[in-house]
């Protein structure tokens, strides 16, 4: 039998190293609780980056990588930033080649302004760029699946890695259909998105993303990087029991954030920042938001029809669905919200973790972004990410064995990768710990306070999946105590200035149940 590679998610990051691994004839395993359809990468609306030069601008890659580094606050790795930026072109080619119809105008690609980049660099599909590029990476999977080569497996949950002699040879999973635990040999690509789930009714992202992976991969061994950096996106809407994201798309073509005294509208960032006050990065606009405090508003009330036709249909249409409110003609209060997580699985170049055989791409891993993310480059991060783990494989393949013995594992782990109805409540608590403690604007006292707080949540004789979301949750208040500097998306009242010697990514470990800290 041929070694299978084992992929966990199938988001866009999943399902792009699992088409890259099949066209090089090696066979997947792709295993996601949903199915990609709903997948967080389908909620993906405003675009993808890619210096195309389209709009006459003269961009190039060097000012996307320049762009990108600057949005980052200088902590990402250059060269990974550099392969990012010089794969982009390609990846809007090749998806466009497999069908994603991209917003043409004059038989020319359109590209739109997004925040903290100098030049309209961002690709799009209507408002639902996510939602059409999740599709057309679905309908090219499925050539393979039928093929045999990609072999699916939805509603299946991660259980835990296999390691052994610090290489990982295989993953456990949960078969929801069967009730069963089943270990796969292999070398393991996770794909398992952002922690959402540690952050649910402040986030504009799935819940379905538990941020369980993460802390399991974390209570096994796996360094994690710069949990500090939490990004807030600045037009958030609350609904039901999370945030409605207003794309970035909305400033843009030309929305811009107000507050009101009296009558008069103030437009807050133009005042600070200028005329592209309201592009600048999102770390920027969310923390002029919550140092106001005050009722804030996306004013889109001047944007032309032709605008509202042809570019932002869909994002009017679904304001008036969901919010019941035209934007073309009133003000939307909004808040920022939870919705991108910068930190995650620390990787190298090649996408792998600390543990040989064991790579992660897309959101869970902190590859691109530093302490700040730019709109439009973790789309571009996941599909880049998946692809480079892949190929990282492929080059590594004779050192995995397809005949590697499972059977030592077959009993641990088994018991308990669900919480119960106890921990559930518990973890209620704590996830309100942490929206407490790692808000936009932090102080060493309150992330002390977070931190005895969760000390005191018992955590005797729990279940795996319970455990390590508390080591997860106290590893992430340790780094923003750590950070003793305000940096990016990390804002210190006790040390609002930036730190040259914090110059550098976090890496934080669990070893004998001690946070390390790197
Ligand atoms: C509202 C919104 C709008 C956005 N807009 C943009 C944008 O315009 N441009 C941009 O660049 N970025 C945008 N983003 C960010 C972007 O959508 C994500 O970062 C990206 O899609 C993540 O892709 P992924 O493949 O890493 O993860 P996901 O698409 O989140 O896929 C994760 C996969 O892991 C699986 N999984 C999770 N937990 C488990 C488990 N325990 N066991 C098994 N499987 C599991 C899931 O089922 C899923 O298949 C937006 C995000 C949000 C929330």
């Amino acid at each position: 039998m041929a070694v299978y590679v084992n992929i966990l998610g199938a988001g866009l990051a999943g399902m792009t190293a699992a088409r890259t691994l099949a066209k090089n004839n090696i066979h997947v395993r792709l295993f996601s609780v949903q199915v990609s359809q709903r997948a967080q990468s389908n909620l993906a609306e405003g675009g993808l980056n890619a210096a195309l030069n389209m709009m006459g601008e003269n961009d190039d890659i060097n000012q996307h990588f320049e762009d990108t580094m600057k949005g980052g606050c200088y902590i990402a790795d250059p060269d990974m930033v550099k392969g990012l930026c010089e794969g982009a072109p390609s990846i809007v080619n090749e998806m466009g080649r497999i069908g994603v119809p991209w917003h043409m105008e004059n038989g020319h690609i359109i590209q739109r302004p997004f925040g903290g980049q100098k030049k309209r660099r961002t690709c799009y599909a209507m408002s639902s760029t996510g939602k059409i590029l999740t599709t057309a990476s679905i309908d090219d999977t499925r050539k393979y699946e039928d093929s045999g080569l990609i072999e699916r497996y939805t509603h299946h949950k991660f259980a835990g890695i296999l390691v052994k002699n610090n290489k990982c040879i295989g993953i456990k999973i949960y078969d929801n259909h069967e009730g069963t635990y089943n270990n796969y040999s292999g070398p393991v690509i996770i794909c398992s998105g952002g922690m959402n789930g540690m952050f649910p009714s402040i986030t504009t992202g799935t819940t379905s993303n538990t941020g369980s992976v993460t802390a399991m991969l974390y209570n096994s061994g796996v360094k994690l990087s710069n949990l500090e950096f939490i990004q807030y996106h600045p037009t958030t809407v609350k609904i039901t029991d999370k945030r409605m994201l207003i794309s970035e798309a909305a400033r843009g073509e030309g929305g811009r954030l107000c507050y009101l005294d009296g009558e008069t509208k103030v437009y807050f960032m133009e005042d600070k920042f200028g005329e592209r006050g309201n592009l600048m990065p999102r770390d920027v606009v969310s923390k002029e938001m919550a140092m106001l405090n005050k009722k804030t508003y996306l004013d889109m009330t001047g944007l032309s029809s032709d605008v509202w036709n042809n570019r932002l249909k869909d994002l009017r249409d679904e304001i008036i669905d969901y919010l019941n409110i035209d934007p073309a003609n009133e003000l939307i209060e909004v808040a920022p919200g939870i919705h991108y997580f910068m930190g995650g699985i620390k990787v190298d170049i090649n996408h792998e973790t600390n543990i040989e055989g064991l790579y992660a791409a897309g959101e869970c891993a902190a590859a691109y972004h530093g302490a700040n993310r730019l709109g439009g480059n973790s789309l571009l991060g996941a599909i880049y990410g998946g692809k480079t783990a892949a190929e990282s494989i492929i080059k590594a393949l004779d050192n995995f064995d397809d005949k590697e013995v499972l059977n030592e594992f077959s009993d641990d782990l088994n018991e308990n990768i669900f919480l119960s109805e106890e921990e559930k409540s518990k973890d209620k608590v704590l996830t309100g710990i942490l929206i407490k403690s790692m808000g936009i604007i932090r102080d060493e006292t309150s992330l002390n306070l977070g931190l005895c707080e969760l000390e005191n949540i018992e955590s005797n004789n729990t279940s795996f999946e319970f455990k390590s979301r508390l080591n997860l949750a106290k590893a992430m208040i340790e780094c923003a105590i750590n950070r003793r500097e305000s940096r990016g998306a990390h804002n210190r009242t006790d040390y609002p200035e930036s730190n040259d010697s914090y110059k550098k990514s976090t890496t934080v470990s669990l070893v004998n149940n001690e946070i390390i800290i790197e």
